[in-house]
């Protein structure tokens, strides 16, 4: 009979509970016992939960406590050997890969963490050495099959491992030389790996291969068929997994490998499933992507039947259904969402109604009775002419924008000389990302305020002692350009989509970030504006306190856009240019308000970028005008700052240049300023804050360390452009240590000072 399965479950439990777990097992609250108790039922109950919904195939090994990227490392013993010591325990040896820290008192420095595809999720990244080797070096995957056959007792082939494969893998690894001349001896112990499944009655195995929706050159993929190749030999079936992209540019090559199924995601970009259908083997497995796994949209099961019903009728019980990709990187449950409005409620799907979704479809495409896919899809249906979702004010805004609408009255030289009249700020001017230490005091305000313990005025009177708080901090530490230390926002994200139309928030809709971060993208389902001032007061009063100026402090079109669920019916395109609009609004009511440097953040402009490299292009485009879109509202004399972080920007500078920020601080200190490097080829032409220490450490920069970062800065940025600020926000910080720091960056720009006069 045709089957239906979930590639991979959220993991981090209903209510967050591995979160909560984990991080009490690292204050050395819990011990390990406790942990691995957690994560075994955590495993079971999801398990449960997709029987339950009706999966026939339950993913086992897709559970990670930290991140299953790292997990694979672990199981083929590839552990850098810095972080090797005899007395450590398998579980604290993958949290010191993860997060830096060793138990013995010396400190390693972590694995780096990069973002999984164009996903918010981070993977740790495979270390690999010049020659590395591997060798089966874990048990907790096998032990995690045991697990799940115990508990499907008499249905045993129910339980589908998952597993990263042999060439993603590799290709997801840093490595010194030749990555594909580790392949032989990583094959081998992928070869292991299936004996040992095929050993335990293993059936089926999904093998993640999400590569084959980019774009690998002929090496690569000539690299799959010889692997796939050796691969083949047990009584193990092989299901090949894509996701994340159209693979139809390399179907020639996936004919070749052989497997026993195939995989493919139809819903993240458009392709053609009827030509994969024809192209491939009829003896194969054909599962078919057609949930999205990582929105939270509800399904047309009507329309996915359509498509689908002409290949069952060839393919039968060699047709499976599934989420597109994993469902972790969906939130768990909407049941007990009663907060999000019951219209726009009724368009959502979380994981473990995806997982109802598949099962609905499979009945109607067995019995051929579509009434019950017909009722469900009635609110899909409705959305589409919904009124909460249509604002036909805000459509005709954005098809009358102009085309040179994004750009400023003047250029970048003669706005800076206009600023320049206007601020007034010395030589290597001084200043901060936005945020000031959240402190358990803010955090209780606004709980109490959320709950009602305490009305909006007492909340209000409270951020404001917080702000003059900040601003005499900052004016005590001698800083130029000051903020007023973001103290009124839960997330630089959530706090603009509680204020904009057209975007819902969930209460408990909730995803995994990394470890045991946790975010709750808003949920972007219909035209958006702006009703009212979002930032202005904020900014108004903190500037009242003081003659320096205060930057006011905004995110960017692209970052709401890319840290939110997107509505599908309309392009991204689309979706950013309304959110330019509302925040050059916002832009306009802080100039109106007196304030004449804004920031407007963007670190999430590169996960923006398509899968595929030929599509970059297109989405730079798009994405930098809508941040110009943004700024434009803003006159000369005002300066737009931009801020960026978290991720490799080499490869797009062009396109940050092209934002035409008047001051962009960015994140370079981890990397001890390599990015400079990069600048130097490039000439980036305005001007640049590079963050001069890591607000990610506890460490408290010293003076030298920064003035040593300044003067190699200023020997690839001419000085006169060069500002000097730490590489992010503070708010995770405390405040001692941020005094301290703040105070050396100050000392180290008076001195250079000196040393220029
Ligand atoms: N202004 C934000 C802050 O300082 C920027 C955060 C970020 O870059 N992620 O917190
Ligand atoms: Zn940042």
């Amino acid at each position: 009979m045709m089957k239906i399965h979930a590639l991979g479950y959220p993991r981090i439990g209903k209510k967050r509970e591995l979160k909560f777990a984990l991080e009490k097992y690292w204050r050395k609250k819990t011990d390990s016992g406790e942990l691995l108790d957690l994560a075994a039922r955590l495993r079971q109950e999801n398990w449960q939960t997709q029987q339950e919904a009706g999966i026939d195939l339950l993913p086992v090994g897709d559970f990670a406590l930290y991140d299953h990227v790292l997990n694979t490392s672990l199981l083929l013993g590839a552990v850098p050997p810095r972080f090797v010591d005899s007395d450590c325990t398998e579980l604290d040896l993958e949290f010191r890969i993860a997060r830096g820290r060793a138990p013995s008192g010396k400190d390693v420095s972590a694995s780096d963490m990069t973002k999984w595809f164009n996903t918010n999720y981070h993977y740790i990244v495979p270390e690999l050495a010049e020659n590395q080797t591997f060798a089966l070096s874990n048990e907790a995957f096998f032990q995690q099959i045991e697990q799940a056959q115990a508990q499907v007792k008499d249905q045993k082939n129910q339980v589908k491992p998952v597993l990263l494969g042999p060439l993603t893998y590799l290709w997801l690894a840093s490595a010194k030389g030749d990555k594909l001349a580790l392949l032989p001896d990583l094959l081998a112990v992928y070869q292991q790996i299936l004996l040992r499944l095929e050993a335990l009655g293993i059936s089926w195995l999904q093998i993640d291969e999400p590569i084959l929706a980019l774009e690998i050159d002929n090496e690569w993929q000539q690299a799959f068929v010889d692997s796939y190749q050796q691969l083949n030999g047990t009584l193990v079936n092989l299901l090949l997994t894509t996701y994340f992209g159209d693979i139809r540019h390399n179907l020639d090559t996936i004919k070749q490998i052989k497997v026993q199924g195939l995989h493919v995601d139809i819903v993240a970009e458009p392709t053609d499933i009827e030509q994969i259908h024809q192209s491939i083997s009829s003896d194969w497995v054909l599962s078919v992507g057609c949930v999205n796994g990582r929105n939270i949209w509800r399904s047309d099961l009507q329309d996915i039947h359509q498509t689908l019903a002409p290949i069952y009728a060839q393919r039968a019980e060699k047709l499976w259904l599934a989420p597109s990709c994993s469902l972790q990187h969906s939130p768990v449950d909407l049941d007990g969402e009663d907060k999000i409005d019951p219209e726009v409620r009724s368009w959502l799907a979380f994981a473990k109604q995806k997982c109802q979704e598949l099962k609905l479809l499979k009945t109607a495409l067995i019995s051929g009775d579509t009434q019950a896919i017909e009722a469900y899809s009635v609110p899909v249906k409705q959305r589409q002419t919904s009124v909460a979702v249509q604002n036909p004010s805000v459509l005709d805004r954005v098809k009358a924008i102009r085309d040179n609408a994004d750009q400023r009255s003047e250029v970048f030289s003669q706005r800076k000389i206009l600023q320049q009249a206007q601020l007034n700020l010395p030589l290597l001017p001084t200043t901060t990302i936005g945020s000031f230490p959240q402190t358990t005091e803010i955090r209780r305000l606004r709980n109490q305020w959320r709950k009602k313990v305490i009305d909006t005025p007492a909340y209000e009177a409270a951020i404001k002692v917080q702000i003059q708080d900040t601003i005499s901090a900052q004016v005590d530490l001698g800083l130029d350009v000051l903020v007023h230390g973001e103290p009124e926002r839960n997330d630089m994200v959530e706090y603009f989509g509680e204020l904009l139309e057209g975007i819902a928030i969930s209460a408990n809709g909730w995803v995994q970030s990394y470890g045991s971060r946790c975010v709750k993208p808003p949920i972007i389902f219909g035209d958006i504006s702006r009703p009212t001032d979002m930032t202005v007061r904020w900014s108004e009063y903190a500037q009242s306190l003081t003659g320096k100026p205060v930057k006011g402090m905004l995110t960017g079109p692209v970052t709401i856009l890319c840290w939110s669920f997107v509505r599908d019916d309309t392009t991204r395109e689309q979706v950013a240019l309304q959110l330019a609009l509302a925040l050059q609004d916002e832009v306009s009511a802080l100039t109106k308000a007196g304030i004449d440097i804004i920031q407007i953040d963007e670190p999430a402009i590169r996960e923006g970028l398509p899968i595929k490299r030929s599509q970059w292009q297109t989405y730079l485009d798009w994405a930098g005008y809508s941040f110009r879109l943004s700024a434009a509202s803003a006159p000369a004399t005002t300066q737009i700052h931009t801020h960026m972080c978290y991720s490799e920007f080499n490869d797009i500078l062009p396109a940050i240049s092209a934002l035409d920020a008047d001051v962009l601080t960015v994140e370079t200190s981890r990397s001890n300023m390599a990015l400079l490097d990069a600048f130097e080829q490039f000439n980036y032409p305005n001007d640049i804050g590079p963050g001069v220490y890591d607000i990610h450490s506890p460490n408290i920069p010293t003076v030298d360390w920064i003035k040593g970062l300044l003067n190699k800065a200023k020997s690839t940025v001419p000085v006169e452009r060069l500002w000097v600020n730490p590489d992010c926000g503070l708010k995770t910080r405390q405040w001692d240590e941020t005094r301290l720091a703040l105070a050396n960056m100050v000392e180290a720009t008076k001195a250079l000072r000196e040393e220029l006069a």
